[in-house]
């Protein structure tokens, strides 16, 4: 997610970058929304961001002030009607809006809109936006109206023709930071790491429960959350931020090696090499080499072009599952007892799969370090993970997860250890799929597809 209000500048182009740089964020849909000061205009489709524009896109797309979105689904279909940014048109007022996170009250709110349709959590926080702006509302107003009745995870970015709002729900699970592009721009942007790709630079976090106004008079702070303790996701650690992003003040890059160093002080075996399953098992592993001084080897190559393709592959090839993404070095692993670092194992399905391609390859021994705990109990603040009967960990002991991937030994970096490898010492995170203490109330049914069956 991604905004930018830049005068004089071409919003667009600023944009694509900011989306190109948090693609990992979300691979289904990619869209801008850009306004000129008399129009909003709208551009989204399925696919990655260099799928979906061109030049020919951003020049149509005028106006120095933006918002963006690339989508990773977890409340609608990934079809084009729920891309994203939203559009309402009120006029003079019309608003665009850019969600990241998933709400936990999404059945709660759709029953209060009665007529009005929705087919995503996030069409119907715009819906709602929209109904106090057309009751008269300017929008900081009505988005500080409206997003007390939200609950869950969800980090904004919003605009009408003139106005550009950013917004961290109280809990603040999903990250939100505010930079600076040359004298009178800003930017806001789901990671650190979109600010530098434009040249902005970082100005702080956005805090959780912080709403922030950008408009020709600067930059306005309001909190209209009764305040809780904040609860970002720690999958942000481990899996979801860029590494060189900064999270709580921490660069993620150096919390990953701090992980695999812990990981190495916890659970420490004999073997000949340790291998990390690219790409963000990579610092965690140059962690664990570090401190256990077995030597750190690349054995496994990663096709860095998989994306979501709309070309799907035949049966035969679907079969391939993980070799698609990943291959293995016979001369590398061959004869060696490895150690194998992944960031985490949720289905396990492809881990499996990868354990049996490093056999394959030669491994003698396979030693499988974890750099985070069990995966339990599934997420409902933006992580699609189905329910728990998907999850391998669900229900199991350690011993019995090490069976079924078929490893000589498994070992999980305990939840104390991930949350001090952190280095964040204030503020707090949510667990909940690694220690089943969710923050918030959640819905009796994870159901992905709500709206749309009803
Ligand atoms: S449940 Fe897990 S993945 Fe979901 S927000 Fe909490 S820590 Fe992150």
């Amino acid at each position: 997610m991604f905004g930018v209000y830049a005068p004089g500048e071409e919003a667009a182009r600023l944009t694509y970058f900011g989306l190109f740089a948090l693609q990992h964020r979300g691979q289904e849909s990619a869209g801008i929304a850009t306004s000129d000061a008399n129009a909003i205009t709208v551009y989204k489709d399925l696919g990655l961001v260099a799928q979906v524009f061109d030049e020919g896109k951003l020049a149509s797309l005028t106006g120095d002030m933006a918002i963006g979105h690339t989508r990773y689904s977890t409340t609608g279909s990934s079809n084009w009607a729920n891309s994203q940014p939203t559009y309402r048109d009120l006029g003079d007022a019309s608003i665009a809006l850019s969600h990241n996170g998933n709400l936990t009250n999404t059945a709660d709110l759709a029953a209060r809109l009665e007529a009005q349709s929705a087919s995503s959590d996030s069409e119907l926080m715009t819906q709602l936006i929209a109904n106090e702006i057309a009751a008269g509302a300017d929008l900081p107003k009505a988005i500080a109206t409206a997003a007390p009745e939200f609950e869950g995870a969800f980090t904004l970015a919003i605009m009408d023709r003139n106005t550009l709002v950013g917004l961290r729900d109280p809990r603040g699970f999903r990250p939100l930071c505010l930079g600076r592009f040359n004298d009178d721009g800003w930017v806001i942007a789901s990671e650190s790491a979109a600010l530098d790709i434009i040249g902005a630079h970082f100005v702080r976090e956005v805090a959780p429960g912080e709403m922030v106004v950008i408009d020709d008079n600067g930059v306005r702070s309001h909190f209209p959350f009764p305040a809780v303790a904040p609860r970002m996701c720690v999958f942000e650690f481990v899996y979801f931020a860029r590494p060189d992003s900064t999270l709580y003040g921490e660069e993620v890059h150096s919390a990953r090696q701090r992980m695999g160093v812990s990981l190495a002080d916890q659970a420490h075996v004999e073997a000949d090499i340790v291998v990390p399953v690219p790409e963000s098992g990579i610092p965690g592993a140059q962690g664990y080499a570090a401190r256990s001084g077995v030597p750190y080897v690349d054995g496994l190559v990663k096709n860095r072009y998989v994306g979501r393709t709309f070309i799907h592959p035949s049966q035969s090839m679907r079969d391939l599952g993980v070799r698609m993404k990943l291959n293995a070095m016979r001369g590398v692993l061959g004869g060696k007892r490895v150690v194998l670092v992944d960031d985490s194992i949720v289905r396990g399905s492809t881990t499996k799969q990868l354990v049996q391609m490093v056999r394959e390859a030669g491994a003698t021994e396979i030693h499988l370090r974890v750099l985070s705990p069990p995966y339990r109990w599934p997420c409902f603040y933006g992580m699609d993970t189905g329910d728990r009967s998907t999850l391998l960990a669900a229900g199991k002991e350690v011993a019995e997860v090490a069976e079924y991937l078929a490893v000589d030994s498994l070992a999980y970096l305990e939840l104390d250890g991930l949350l001090a490898a952190t280095g964040v010492r204030t503020d707090g995170f949510c667990t909940a799929c690694l220690s089943g203490r969710y923050p918030t109330d959640i819905p009796t049914t994870g159901d992905k597809f709500l709206l749309e069956r009803s």
